[in-house]
């Protein structure tokens, strides 16, 4: 067989494996974790890299804010091992099968940012935990939101989280030793689903307007179905006074940083890639990468982690102990309100704005310059009595 000819046997296994997934997602019930379940089990993994502190000290607060429901045994936080990069290299897996198997006996995942191999460097270049969990659990929609209250500056980014670029991203053809390609996938169903979430999430939350952010006057197809299929789904809401505007990924990134500008967008929906480039740039905006939560959702599962990565440089720095553990409070949060314990989620979000504001004495900036984590989430601790008693 050609070349060629191998390459199109292979591009018809992967078309016919995404034909197979949107079937599965027609297929596919919402099922949100059901209140009256006793214990909610929340497994955590804290990945590899500044995540193990962070992560630890995400913890800290979840145990501080949930002590009733621990001890009632409504809510149990359960240590789920086997996603480091060491125990993944082992095995060869993205996530070993064990592993798998126990994140999916738990309700909700806290998960620190684990690290992704890359050609060359001293692990096997597998496939990213992430992306793999994304697709496994068909956590399809992420939220993050980005709130910089004294900007007027409140974006809630919907990202595409199982298609794009990234659903066949180590699925790539090297057709010959001179020509690769690597394909993006959007399917209607899938781009249907998060466009959808997003406007609900803007009718309930009294907004006004979504902005769908595309390619879609140059990558026709994938990006042209997303952006028809926003259109289409934006008549729907029409009757609630919600407007839709399409801005190109390029402008949108410049937007976001005009002061003019910046403080109209409120909620935002996009295809992955996009999604994963512009709330990495809205959370630096928002005070650093480490200030960024996000909400990874399915119908089944759901998982909650940091926008950034493992930051192997601070560790390599010896700087672990100075990364911002807000991310990963805030993916805490994300997670509170899921489980349905929303004013334990309010209490974290009020002590992370108080203790984030310009003018709070107790700064995290990284390096010896400022608090280690560790503090700062002692002093976020001791700020959530006065803040529950106020609320
Ligand atoms: P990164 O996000 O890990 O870090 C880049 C830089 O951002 C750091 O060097 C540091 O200066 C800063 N930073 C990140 N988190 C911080 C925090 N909490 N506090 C203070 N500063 C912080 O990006 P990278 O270096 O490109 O990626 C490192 C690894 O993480 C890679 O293997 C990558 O694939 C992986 N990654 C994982 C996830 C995830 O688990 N969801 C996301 C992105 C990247």
């Amino acid at each position: 067989m050609t070349e060629l000819a191998k390459s199109a046997v292979l591009f018809q296994e992967l078309m016919q494996a995404q034909l197979a997934r949107i079937d599965r997602i027609k297929a596919t019930q919402n099922s949100v974790v059901d209140k009256g379940v006793k214990p909610i089990v929340i497994g955590v993994c804290p990945g590899d890299g500044i995540g193990q502190v962070i992560t630890e000290q995400a913890i800290r607060v979840l145990k501080e804010v949930l002590r009733e429901a621990i001890t009632s045994k409504d809510i149990h936080i359960r240590m789920v091992d086997g996603l480091t990069i060491e125990n993944r290299a082992y095995h060869k897996q993205a996530i070993p099968e064990d592993t798998l198997a126990a994140l999916k006996q738990c309700h909700v995942i806290l998960k620190g940012p684990t690290t992704t191999p890359q050609a060359g460097d001293q692990w096997p270049n597998i496939e990213s935990a992430n992306v793999a969990m994304r697709r496994e659990l068909d956590l399809f929609a992420c939220f993050r939101p980005i709130s910089i209250p004294e900007k007027n500056i409140h974006w809630a980014f919907f990202r595409e989280n199982t298609e794009g670029a990234y659903a066949l991203g180590s699925k790539g053809i090297e057709i010959s030793p001179e020509l690769f390609v690597d394909f993006k996938v959007t399917t209607r169903v899938g781009s249907e689903r998060i466009i959808k979430m997003a406007f609900e999430y803007a009718k309930q939350h009294g907004k006004k307007r979504v902005t769908v952010v595309t390619k879609s006057n140059v990558i026709k197809t994938t990006d042209g179905c997303f952006s028809n299929t926003a259109k289409r789904i934006a008549q729907e809401y029409e009757k609630y006074d919600i407007t839709c505007d399409e801005w190109y990924v390029d402008i949108m990134a410049a937007k976001l940083i005009d002061s003019k500008r910046a403080s109209q967008f409120e909620v935002l929906v996009m295809p992955n890639l996009y999604g994963d480039i512009l709330t990495d740039q809205a959370g630096q905006i928002q005070g650093g990468v480490g200030t960024a939560g996000s909400a990874n959702i399915g119908a089944h599962y759901a998982m909650f982690e940091a926008v950034h990565g493992s930051a192997p440089r601070m560790v390599a720095e010896g700087r672990e102990c100075y990364a911002d553990p807000s991310s990963m409070i805030k993916a805490a949060s994300l997670l509170l309100n899921h489980i349905g314990y929303t004013s334990q989620s309010e209490l974290v979000d009020l002590a992370l704005q108080r203790i984030t504001a310009p003018d709070s004495h107790v700064v995290i900036t990284g390096d010896a310059s400022g608090v280690t984590n560790t503090a700062f989430t002692s002093h976020l601790i001791s700020l959530l009595p006065s803040l529950k008693t106020k609320g």
